[in-house]
């Protein structure tokens, strides 16, 4: 992404602060939200533009999310919870109002329509409030939901939302949802006691390294901190100090990215204080352990698995995506994971030579010796002879390998 997060904080404040009547301004926070659904879509950027006016056509392989499509999750169940959510609320709420249901917020405006009492109450533990905003808006982009402009800028269902709803349709969403805003401030001192997590100077200590880790990691790359982890995020670590990658990963606000971007680097920091400092003997069980544990008796998704085994018996990305009705984008990062679970042998999923992925593999050990965990850097370094989808999957392979810490 080229465009800098600051710059929609920016437009938001200009928007409110202009001369404008009320209703004007509404429209014009309406068009940005707009805008934005379209950054963010993880399809084709020309499809998502042309949706917006209801016409579709095929993926126009020249944009920049055809030619370097984002990684990506399958997003169904959280689409079906996201707009069984607008239908539950009346098909006339906006996004802010429909993460805060989904997440069991009690608020004001909950309460008031009784959305408190509904099913969808409480159903979205497993994203952040700014990660269901994004899912909304993603929908959005996507056409897979109808956002009334003009109007009080509601969601509202539309034919190819009831395909989700009905189970027709799989619904592919980006891992690295745009955040807006950081999460909100408060004085340091409210934070920690409302948490609870820093009660001693070891803790603090711990906290501050964290801290100051993310800070080196946010102006390496030019991001404001909080898009590198929240401070919640660094309070759970404080709070659960995970072990290794697999419990990191149960951390609020870390997906596949974060955690292959960052993991590493915060895992050895945590390492590195714990053999200072010792363990604390009453670090509590992550609220996640028990679904995880669940988790991994079931591996992977389906959807992964189904891929895997086709892939198996067939051998080839484009076979597989035809028989599935997805997309090769789609089927590259179901391998991906389909490796990093074991399930999948990568080299055999990748069908490089032995030269080609110890270049590959050197190029990337290279930069990450150097702290750069992107794989831009690396895709450049091999002159782009080796496509995103495969560097991604070669890196998995190698994170299974090496136990995960490349
Ligand atoms: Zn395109």
């Amino acid at each position: 992404m080229t465009y800098g997060l600051q710059d929609f904080a920016i437009m938001r404040s200009m928007i409110n602060g202009n001369e404008a009547d009320d209703r004007r301004k509404f429209v014009e926070h309406r068009k940005l939200d707009a805008i934005m659904a379209f950054l963010e879509t993880p399809s084709c950027r020309r499809q998502a533009l042309l949706s917006y006016f209801g016409e579709s056509i095929e993926p126009c392989a020249n944009c920049d999310t055809c030619s370097n499509p984002p990684d990506t999750w399958d997003g169904t169940v959280a689409a079906q919870k996201a707009l069984s959510n607008i239908f539950r609320t009346g098909q006339r709420f906006g996004a802010k109002h429909l993460a805060n249901v989904l997440k069991g917020k009690h608020n004001g405006r909950t309460e008031q329509f009784g959305h408190d009492q509904l099913s969808t109450f409480g159903i979205g533990e497993e994203l952040s409030n700014q990660e269901w905003r994004s899912v909304y808006r993603q929908l959005a982009s996507s056409g897979l939901l109808d956002v009334d402009i003009e109007g009080h800028g509601g969601l509202k269902l539309n034919e190819r939302s009831w395909q989700v709803l009905r189970g027709e349709k799989s619904v592919t969403l980006r891992t690295d949802p745009i955040m807006l805003k950081p999460s909100r401030r408060k004085t340091k001192g409210e934070r920690i006691d409302e948490d609870g997590a820093i009660s001693t100077s070891e803790a603090r200590q711990l906290f501050e390294a964290l801290r100051a880790k993310r800070q080196e990691l946010a102006e390496e790359r030019g991001v404001p901190p909080y898009a590198v982890f929240t401070d919640r995020t660094l309070l759970e670590m404080v709070r659960y100090r995970p072990k290794d990658l697999d419990e990191i990963s149960r951390l609020s606000g870390i997906g596949a990215v974060k955690l292959e971007s960052f993991g590493g680097i915060f895992l050895d920091l945590l390492k590195g204080h714990e053999a200072l400092h010792g363990r604390p003997d009453d670090v509590p069980m992550h609220p996640k352990a028990l679904d995880t544990a669940k988790q991994k008796s079931s591996g992977p998704n389906e959807t992964v698995r189904e891929t895997a085994t086709l892939f198996k018996e067939y051998g080839d990305v484009e076979t597989v995506a035809q028989k599935r009705a997805l997309k090769p984008s789609t089927i590259w990062g179901h391998l991906t994971q389909a490796v990093t679970h074991g399930l999948l042998d990568w080299q055999q999923a990748c069908a490089l030579s032995e030269e080609e992925v110890s270049e590959i593999r050197d190029a990337i050990t290279a930069f990450r010796s150097r702290g750069i965990m992107e794989l831009t850097p690396v895709h450049e370094e091999l002159g782009g002879r080796f496509d995103y989808p495969i560097l991604r999957l070669v890196r998995a392979g190698l994170m299974r390998k090496e136990g995960m810490h490349v």
